[in-house]
């Protein structure tokens, strides 16, 4: 859990509104109840306060409540409560929690971990991308809790390491996220393979499409508890677009930013662009870490610690990276490539301003994409502050962006790259595509590798047990470069970086 690794952190926010009970009042076992003391968490927050009553009553539960909220908790709890006292038999554990990601998987046992054992009872993770063994020794050890990925965990069972007759509550965390990734099917079998009469958790953002369908199927008159989103947290995060001339000037942005703000995240579309944005900023003394799916478990796991204890201040990710991966105090969201679109921009911004903290996020565009990235902004319900990065005073703190700028210019047309009104300077960026080749030669030259886009249809690890070792998955959009003849680029060599942005969307395979 992160609070571990960042003790004076916690702010004391929607959960120290002690407006209902405390924890112990609650009925939770006592040794849970210390340990929590030991980290600091003594009040629940409104969804915990909402979610832990019903849900030790046996009730299913639909829970909606932004990131940041304590949802973990609020439905680990009761599972805690509900299994201690008795033990799992070898394959049999009694609690399935499922998480879309490798990374929420950790997180989540990180978070449950402490509590599990003041309450005598095991855990076990279960995600692609590692060895089956300790996994198969974990389960046959009689975990009471399996924290799991859909596809590995699909497969165990059906290996007849991890078996479902005990099961006596499956929670859905990240549902949304479960279906964007296209485990509706997975998950849907998941729990037709649970006990009927289980109880079952559902939390997700939103609770339309597929997570509608799961909730119609699987969940019995469950007890919906929506939280509204700024009910008891003040959380603000403060939006900023920034005009850049080009690639170039983007990696100067990005510098200038994470010096100002203590810790950042920075998105990037491709992993390889992650790994040269992490690379360039280490140029510039910038002690900085990738995330992504290029990399191995162990690598990301060491990645992720060496930012969340404060080894390294920034740290560049991928879309896998976005959803779920809880960090406190994270200050700054940067998006270096903007994001597909108006959901994936909320998901990204939500690593900040979490816990009733606040945040600031800076979308960094060239004045060709402006026009894209304000609609997307529109679309995602956000105002910004838009600010053009030769007129912006440095340091580029969330005060000093706060104070500067202008309002956002109004949604326009797209069309060229040539002066527009209303950006900030109110003139064209003024240098063109080209005055930006050649000056770092090794970084802006090189093209984007669309086949390689980091934004899959699910994570490869997480696959459907059926897929063999060597396929890569489909992107979500295979058909999309056929489509749109207008995308070849036409020396197909010095292509602009520019080029390819608004894609955003890998094509075909992406390779390992
Ligand atoms: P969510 O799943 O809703 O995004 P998390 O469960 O990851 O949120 O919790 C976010 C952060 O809030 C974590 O660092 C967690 O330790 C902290 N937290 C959770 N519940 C409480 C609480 N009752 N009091 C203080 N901090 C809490
Ligand atoms: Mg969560």
């Amino acid at each position: 859990m992160s609070s571990s690794d960042a003790p004076s952190t916690l702010p004391t926010t929607p959960a120290s509104a002690p407006a209902g009970p405390s924890f112990a009042e609650l009925g939770l076992p006592e040794k849970v109840v210390e340990a929590l003391a030991g980290m600091k968490i003594t009040h629940p927050t409104p969804v915990q306060a909402a979610v832990i009553p019903d849900a030790l009553a046996g009730n299913d539960v639909l829970g909606r409540a932004k990131t940041g909220s304590g949802k973990t908790l609020a439905f680990g709890l009761p599972i805690l409560k509900r299994l201690s006292g008795t033990r799992s038999k070898p394959k049999h554990p009694r609690a399935l929690i499922i998480v879309p990601t490798r990374e929420l998987a950790t997180q989540v046992r990180r978070s449950l971990e402490p509590l599990a054992f003041a309450a005598r009872l095991k855990l076990a993770t279960v995600y692609g991308g590692t060895s089956y063994d300790r996994q198969i020794k974990q389960l046959r050890a009689g975990a009471d809790i399996v924290v799991a990925t859909p596809g590995r965990l699909q497969d165990l069972m059906d290996r007849g390491q991890c078996l479902t007759d005990d099961i006596e509550v499956t929670v859905l965390d990240e549902a949304d996220h479960l279906c964007d990734l296209g485990f509706y099917p997975a998950v849907d079998a998941l729990l037709q393979q649970t006990p009927a009469g289980s109880q079952r958790m559902l939390l997700s953002a939103t609770l339309d499409g597929d997570v509608d369908r799961l909730v119609r199927t699987h969940l019995r008159d469950p007890q919906l508890h929506e939280l509204d989103p700024n009910a008891g947290a003040v959380t603000t995060m403060d939006h900023h677009v920034m005009v850049v001339g080009g690639f170039r000037d983007k990696v100067d942005a990005v510098t200038a930013l994470v010096e100002a703000n203590a810790r950042s995240i920075i998105f990037t579309r491709t992993r390889e662009g992650a790994t040269e944005l992490r690379d360039a900023l280490g140029e510039r003394d910038i002690e900085a870490v990738d995330l992504h799916g290029n990399l191995s478990q162990r690598v990301r796991e060491r990645n992720l610690h060496k930012f969340s204890s404060g080894k390294a201040r920034a740290v560049v990710a991928t879309d896998v990276a976005a959803r779920g991966i809880h960090v406190d105090n994270v200050d700054l969201v940067v998006h270096f490539d903007a994001p597909n679109d108006a959901k994936a921009y909320l998901h990204r911004s939500g690593r900040t301003a979490r816990a009733g903290e606040s945040g600031t996020v800076v979308t960094i565009t060239t004045p060709r994409q402006l026009d894209e990235v304000a609609r997307l902004q529109s679309r995602a319900g956000v105002q910004s502050r838009h600010h053009d990065i030769r007129t912006t005073p440095r340091p580029m703190t969330s005060e000093t962006l706060a104070e500067s700028g202008t309002e956002a210019p109004a949604v326009r047309a797209s069309g060229g790259s040539g002066p527009r009104n209303g950006r900030p300077g109110g003139r064209s960026q003024g240098r063109s595509q080209g005055g930006y080749r050649g000056q770092r030669p090794t970084y802006s030259e090189r093209r984007p590798r669309r086949d390689r886009d980091d934004r899959p249809a699910r994570t490869w690890e997480d696959r459907p047990a059926r897929a063999t070792r060597d396929e890569r998955p489909e992107s979500g959009k295979p058909a999309e470069r056929r489509t749109r003849p207008g995308a070849t680029r036409p020396d197909g060599k010095k292509a602009r970086w520019s080029a390819d942005k608004k894609r955003g969307t890998g094509n075909g395979a992406r390779r390992g």
